[in-house]
This record gives C-alpha cells, sequence and structure tokens, in this order.
C-alpha cells in the first residue's frame, strides 16, 4: 500500500504540515478505511508535544476517526465495502488476557495498541486519523448506526466512550445525582449521556460562562467552581462526580460534594500526583477512582446507545489548513465544543 496524505508533526513544538504516512497491506482480517471526519483531541496535541514522554516524528495524530470502508481483508465477516465505520483510541490488543476476554481491552494486561504513536502488529508506530485512510483489524472496527449524523459521530469515539464508560458503570439512571466537573470536549458529552440516561445532572465548571449551553445540552443545574459558596450548597448531594478536567483541583473540596456511597471517577489528569485526605472518604464512605476510555464491545454499545437518545457531540467542522490554528484554540478552551476535520479538504491543502 502506498504513502497516504495526512496532516503530520514532524517535531514537538512546530506546526503541523501536510505530508504522507505508510498504512500497512491490509491482510485477511484488515478493513481499509477512507477516511472522511477526523476528531481533534486534547491528547493528540499533548502526544505530540511530548508531555506523555517521547515519540517519533513524523506522526500522524487522531483517534477520533469516521470514515467508509473501501476493501476488506478475505476473512473479514463485520464489514463491508460501503459501511459507514469508526475507530477509536485503540486498533488491537493481545485478544488472550483475562481483561481482553471480557471486553475490556482498553485494560489489556499487555497493553492496548493506541490509534497513534503505539508500536503496530507490524512492529512499525502506529499512525492516526488525521490521514485520508487507515488500516485497521475488523474486531477494532465499530459500526456507525444510520441515526448518528456522519460528520458529528466522531468525538464520540473517544470523548463520547470515555465519559460513557464510568457512567455505565457505575449504572447512571433515574434518581441517580451526578455532576459533570468541567464542559469542555467530554464534559459536554458526558452531560448530554447522563442526561439521557436519566440522571439528575449539574455541571461544576470554572465560571458560568457556558451556563446557558449546559442547560441546553440537558443539565438540571449549573455551578460556577470559583464561587466558594458552591461548595458549601452542594455539600454531599451528589452519588457520582464524573471529573473531566486535566487541570489540578482542591480534591477534598470536590469529595465533601459525595453523598453516602458516592464515588468520584477521574477521566481527567494533570501530570503531577494529586492529593487527597483519606479522612474525607471515611466520611460517607465515599470512593476515588479512574476510568480508561472503554472496551470496543462497549463502544458499539455506546454508539447505539447516543443513536437511540439522539446524543450528538456540538462540533466545529476545520479544513486541514486550519489546524494549527485550531490546536492553539483546544489549548486556551476556547472550542464549542470539539472540532472535527473535514479531511476531503486535506486533499487541496
Ligand atoms: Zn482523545
Ligand atoms: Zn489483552
Amino acid at each position: 500500500m502506498p504513502a497516504v496524505q495526512a496532516i503530520v508533526a514532524t517535531d514537538p513544538t512546530g506546526p503541523l504540515t501536510v505530508g504522507t504516512v505508510v498504512r500497512r497491506d491490509p491482510g485477511p482480517r484488515d478493513v481499509l478505511i477512507e477516511i472522511v471526519w477526523s476528531g481533534v483531541c486534547h491528547s493528540d496535541i499533548h502526544t505530540v508535544r511530548g508531555d506523555w514522554g517521547g515519540v517519533e516524528y513524523p506522526l500522524a495524530v487522531g483517534h477520533e476517526i469516521a470514515g467508509v470502508v473501501v476493501a476488506v481483508g478475505a476473512e473479514v465477516a463485520s464489514h463491508r465495502v460501503g459501511d459507514r465505520v469508526g475507530v477509536g483510541c485503540m486498533v488491537g490488543s493481545c485478544r488472550e488476557c483475562d481483561n481482553c476476554r471480557a471486553g475490556q481491552e482498553q485494560y489489556c494486561e499487555r497493553g492496548f495498541v493506541a490509534t497513534y504513536a503505539g508500536v503496530d502488529v507490524d512492529g512499525g508506530v502506529t499512525q492516526g486519523g488525521y490521514a485520508t485512510h487507515v488500516v485497521v483489524a475488523e474486531d477494532f472496527v465499530l459500526r456507525i448506526p444510520a441515526a448518528l449524523p456522519f460528520d458529528k459521530v466522531a468525538p464520540l469515539l473517544c470523548a463520547g466512550i470515555t465519559t460513557y464508560s464510568p457512567l455505565r458503570h457505575w449504572n447512571v439512571g433515574p434518581g441517580m445525582r451526578v455532576a459533570v466537573v468541567g464542559m469542555g470536549g467530554l464534559g459536554h458529552i458526558a452531560v448530554k449521556i447522563a442526561h439521557a440516561m436519566g440522571a439528575e445532572v449539574t455541571v461544576l465548571s470554572q465560571s458560568l460562562r457556558k451556563r446557558e449551553d449546559g442547560l441546553a445540552f440537558g443539565a438540571d443545574h449549573f455551578y460556577a467552581t470559583s464561587d466558594a459558596a458552591t461548595f458549601t450548597t452542594l455539600a454531599r448531594s451528589f452519588d457520582l462526580i464524573l471529573n473531566t478536567v486535566s487541570a489540578p483541583l482542591v480534591l477534598d473540596d470536590y469529595l465533601e460534594l459525595l453523598a453516602l456511597d458516592g464515588t468520584f471517577v477521574s477521566v481527567g489528569a494533570p501530570p503531577e500526583p494529586a492529593s487527597v485526605t483519606l479522612f474525607t472518604l471515611f466520611t460517607n464512605r465515599r470512593r476515588f477512582a479512574g476510568s480508561s476510555i472503554g472496551g470496543i464491545r462497549e463502544t458499539q454499545e455506546m454508539l447505539d446507545f447516543c443513536a437511540e437518545h439522539g446524543v450528538v457531540p456540538e462540533i466545529e467542522v476545520i479544513a486541514a489548513d486550519q489546524i494549527n490554528e485550531a490546536w492553539g484554540k483546544v489549548v486556551a478552551g476556547d472550542v464549542r465544543y470539539r472540532y472535527v476535520i473535514d479531511i476531503s479538504t486535506l486533499a487541496t491543502a
């Protein structure tokens, strides 16, 4: 298979440029996907900048991929040419460990194969979705339900599943009081999903700037965390707090908001270690937890759930040549609420 056109990083700090990445030849169980939409996740930026460790360049990032199947290997049974499909943060795992067998590939004991900057089956470095095509093993390719708008579906593949999985794990439903900390790319989808699950949803945002949006997304309440009164008003009032913020938080203040047997689960994290006063956990038998994306089966379940409940991310479509400007805005927190690259513009960029 020839090199395909891509938006690539050639070093940690410089602008992204148009270049090429090489895809492996599709094997008997692989699917060749023509990428149509590619979401922009903050992880893309952290990875290229080396915030989470060194990576090899040139690197194409992107792990929110929506496209169309253009070829399938001889043994592929679950996808056909012409199908609308998605790929998220993983493109492989060992498939043999207990966690993989349980459909929890994100917790593969040997580590899952990340969609970009991971070690591919052939030993090469995986290249992500800011590109015209990708080759992925069929069991890591998701079906996109017809009811989901194609241009808006991509952010569900990372932001959607990352928030859906903990909400599902902690049995969010009617009668549950859920707080979502931060209403950015992940948080805004979390609000929509938790609302669709029937929970009473509260947004805890730095300011009231996004209040109108939050209520429109299905939040019942919206509070500013910059206002100290918020923490006294809401003391001991949540069953689940989902933290989507990567900036450091005064965790004890948030733990005090948990009711009996309440759980604080984090899907956002600052690079530095966090501090918790364990006495805060004794009160109300509170739990402090983390969660990482979701398994493939669960990701399909999430897409089907979103299709059934009309949950779609809020997006701004950009052309390939707007990517550097868009990254700047993601870093500044100035996006409502997810950028999606129209990959058809890559040919002319
Ligand atoms: Zn992501
Ligand atoms: Zn495994």
